[in-house]
């Protein structure tokens, strides 16, 4: 689980040696932190024991631990953006580990490309986002892998595990490229790839289980005799997106004026007595129901009471119960939409459905939700069919827009409600509706942490800082500013916010100012759209202090970009670059090799979705 480094008692260490662990320990992960632990308890009982040296013991789990031979080993890399694929890939690493396999996990921007070569195998787990996309740290991975460097590999056996959103077309597209492309390098497939949803859970388990029973047969008399058991499993956390806390929602107010756009809130949830921690970048679960007036206009529109009685999987519910607690309704997915044709017999469904209307479907899987389906393309379902075809409700991640070292036990939230009408019926965002409803003193709310190392404050607290948020992508920054004073960070903080309109959307106005005053933001931009015609947004500010931003990127600093990934991220990253280019003298491929550098160094990180 994450923690406040900076809190942390540090024993007998002087300061020096203090900050140095600290800078060790920063984003290293739970296998790597156990493996360390371990690590000084074998330093000092050798020392106890008289040795002169100590040998290393080398870790079979541990991403960046030294290099161990590919030849005798199963690696498993990952790519993951939302921790899904993470999880995933650790679990891997405890199950082969405790199978007695020599398993090496990888993120995959850690991965040392050029073992690629000499690896015997491979797992890749891997997931998808927005249009086809790799997750932003698997990128250099998935490059060298489909470009034109990338070696033959005849010696090499793999399996992929895919992870996505069958809520988007290019649904499990990285996965589906990796998987193709070790195959056309020559690699041989020991495992069919598997496609995940983001119910990934029920196809990742047993995946597991065989890609550690076809590695032991695999690697058999070449595993080596000394396979070192480095750890045992650790223990579960109390909670997790499996096992959520429930937890009092202390405080739930809106923050968007009269005449908004749309209705933000800030809502403060206790974690008290859970034990529950995380970092500034962290992300907080939220299990969510579907609002009561959606699974209303859903069952109107199939025509039943909701009473139905329906079995799926042995489980007995009523249909209102299944579409209220278990089933995603507010998202629409392919599958669903295929299964939906055929069910209804929609000739205009089955076309969008067929390849050359990308567009069409992209729009419809964005756009609408299940009741505009059904009454749009009217069907006959039978109820525990629908069920079936339904994908499994999935929890909401929100960034966390406080730091522990300010709030202690709490977690404070900034949620868009999503609500508009359509045909002249209301529609809700599901999570954003069921949190933005939470007003009673009585509420709770099931929750989790989703700990986010690529989105992470720096370590040296001298180092400045640029924090890009529009609308409510402003919400960690709200965490890191507060990190940032209980640290007594001595770098400086410059935020660039933008929304539709000042008088009314102006998200934490108060904060800010309080923080220009104190000294601790010591800049702030904004660009506020709808007050001006043309519109402004945040890349403009950014063009107009191209000269300061250049300087201080320069100087070292981290640069942030959280919110909208399909047209705000891309729009930032040209401005960017037009910068880079304009104020550093580089032509533009020159000046993207330097914010690739940026990235590289961990300091141009973005949380985009
Ligand atoms: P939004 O829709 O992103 O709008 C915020 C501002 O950005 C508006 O002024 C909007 O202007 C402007 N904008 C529109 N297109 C832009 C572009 N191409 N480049 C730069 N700015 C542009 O705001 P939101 O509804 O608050 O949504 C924020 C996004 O952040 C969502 O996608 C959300 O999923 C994501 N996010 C949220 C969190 C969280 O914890 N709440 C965390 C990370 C990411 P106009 O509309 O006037 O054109």
């Amino acid at each position: 689980m994450s923690t406040n480094l900076a809190a942390l008692p540090l024993g007998p260490l002087d300061p020096e040696r203090g900050e140095l662990l600290r800078r060790v320990v920063d984003g290293l992960d739970t296998p790597a932190l156990q493996w360390l632990s371990g690590f000084a308890a074998g330093v000092a009982h050798a020392r106890a024991a008289g040795a002169a040296t100590v040998e290393p013991v080398v870790p079979a789990a541990v991403a960046g631990a030294p290099r161990t031979e590919a030849t005798g080993r199963l690696a498993v890399v990952y790519g993951s953006q939302t921790g899904n694929g993470r999880r995933i890939a650790e679990r891997l690493g405890q199950a082969a580990e405790a199978a007695g396999i020599a398993v090496r996990v990888y993120a995959a921007r850690d991965y040392p490309l050029r073992e690629l070569a000499n690896e015997r195998l491979l797992t890749v787990v891997v997931s998808t986002h927005g249009d086809g996309d790799p997750p932003d740290d698997a990128r250099g991975f998935i490059e060298h892998l489909l470009g034109k460097r990338a070696p033959q590999l005849p010696q090499l056996r793999y399996s992929v595990l895919a992870l996505g959103d069958s809520s988007y077309p290019k649904f499990c597209e990285t996965g589906r490229q990796v998987d193709e492309r070790l195959a056309a390098l020559g690699a041989q497939r020991l495992l069919s790839r598997v496609d995940c949803d983001v119910d990934y859970e029920r196809l990742a388990t047993p995946w597991l289980e065989q890609v550690v029973g076809t590695a032991r047969d695999a690697l058999g008399a070449a595993q080596p005799a000394n396979v070192t058991r480095l750890r045992s499993v650790p223990a579960a956390p109390r909670f997790s997106r499996e096992r959520p806390f429930t937890a009092p929602v202390l405080a739930n107010e809106r923050i968007t004026g009269r005449g908004a756009t749309r209705e933000v809130r800030h809502v403060e949830i206790s974690l008290a007595g859970s034990g529950l921690e995380y970092r500034p970048g962290d992300a907080l679960g939220i299990w969510h129901e579907n609002p009561p007036v959606v699974v209303d206009a859903v069952l109107a529109a199939l025509r039943a009471s909701g009473e139905e009685s329906v079995v799926v999987d042995g489980e007995a519910r009523s249909l209102r119960e299944w579409l209220a607690r278990e089933r995603e309704i507010t998202r629409l997915t392919r599958p669903f939409l295929a299964q939906h044709a055929a069910v209804s017999g929609s000739e205009d469904l089955t076309r969008i459905l067929a390849s050359g209307h990308e567009h069409e479907l992209r729009e419809l899987l964005k756009e609408r939700q299940l009741v505009d389906v059904l009454q749009q393309h009217p069907a006959a379902w039978e109820p525990d069919a629908l069920v079936k075809a339904l994908r499994p409700l999935a929890p909401r991640l929100y960034s966390i827009a406080s730091s522990q070292s300010t709030v202690g036990e709490e977690a404070h939230l900034t949620v868009a409600v999503v609500d508009y009408e359509r045909n002249g019926e209301r529609r809700l965002g599901a999570a954003s509706a069921h949190v933005g409803g939470l007003t009673d003193d009585s509420s709770t709310v099931r929750v989790f942490v989703e700990p986010n190392d690529r989105f992470r404050l720096p370590v040296d607290a001298s180092r400045d800082v640029i924090m890009i948020g529009p609308g409510t992508g402003v919400a960690p920054y709200r965490g890191f500013l507060q990190e940032r004073e209980a640290q007594g960070a001595t770098g400086r903080n410059w935020l660039v916010f933008g929304n539709r309109h000042f008088g009314s959307e102006f998200l934490y106005q108060v904060e800010w100012q309080d923080a220009v005053r104190k000294g601790l933001l010591t800049r702030v931009d904004l660009a506020f759209s709808r007050d001006r015609t043309p519109r402004a947004y945040v890349q403009d500010r950014l063009r107009e202090a191209g000269a300061e931003l250049y300087a201080w990127l320069q100087g070292g600093a981290h640069l942030y970009v959280c919110g909208d990934a399909e047209r705000m991220a891309p729009d930032v990253h040209a401005a960017l670059v037009e910068i880079v280019a304009q104020h550093g003298g580089l032509d533009p491929e020159a000046a993207e090799a330097y914010l690739r550098r940026l990235g590289d160094e961990r300091r141009y990180l973005r949380d985009v979705y």
